[in-house]
């Protein structure tokens, strides 16, 4: 008989029951705090990464240094990194020639078949990968239902787009449920335990 997750892609069993599918698995600051070490300490070696906002400025296409010398200190670790993003596939192309990894654009996140496709490129099981990005209902919820390890960071700039804007609400409303608040002070820590069930 088909399970849920059949019908909702097939990559892996769904994340931990009672997780919650837009529940991210750790919350950072930003992306520079990824390190080789810790992605070491969680049986990670590859990274699907969002573009707008987590790794540049939203519709950026300035340079920005310090994030390209990060990808690449990743990169000599061993760690596989692969772009994935909702920008336009000329966007994604202008970001990849300058961080020198693959990926795509219009990858449709939440839906699963970038993610599959992603997964397929990177030849790595799925439990060795985490969905890195700074929106909950595309990269953390595609991520979760995938079966990959999320991590949410900090968007960089905040948008001023009346949609983003009503989602950046609904996100902290989903954030707070699992005991963080988003603008508080202490927003590099780790979510509160789950309750078990
Ligand atoms: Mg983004």
């Amino acid at each position: 008989m088909p399970g849920v997750n059949d019908l909702i892609g097939g990559v892996s069993p769904l994340p931990r029951p009672g997780g919650g599918l837009l529940r991210p698995r750790e919350l950072l600051e930003n992306v520079e705090l990824i390190t080789p070490a810790f992605l070491e300490e969680r049986g990670l070696r590859g990274l699907l990464l969002d573009l707008d906002n987590t790794l540049i400025p939203y519709g950026s296409y300035e340079d920005r240094a310090e994030i390209i010398a990060w990808a690449a200190e990743l990169r000599r670790a061993g760690i596989k990194l692969y772009l994935l993003s909702n920008a336009t596939a000329r966007r994604a192309q202008f970001w990849l020639d300058k961080l020198d990894f693959v990926g795509v654009g219009l990858a449709g996140k939440p839906l699963q078949r970038s993610y599959r496709r992603a997964l397929a490129a990177m030849q790595l099981p799925v439990s060795q990968v985490g969905m890195v990005g700074d929106q909950l209902f595309t990269d953390i919820l595609g991520g979760n239902i995938a079966g990959m390890y999320t991590i949410m960071v900090h968007p960089i700039v905040n948008n001023a787009l009346p949609h983003t804007h009503l989602a950046r609400r609904l996100e902290r409303l989903v954030l707070k449920r699992y005991g963080h608040d988003w603008y508080g002070k202490d927003r590099r820590t780790q979510m509160k335990p789950e309750k078990t069930l």
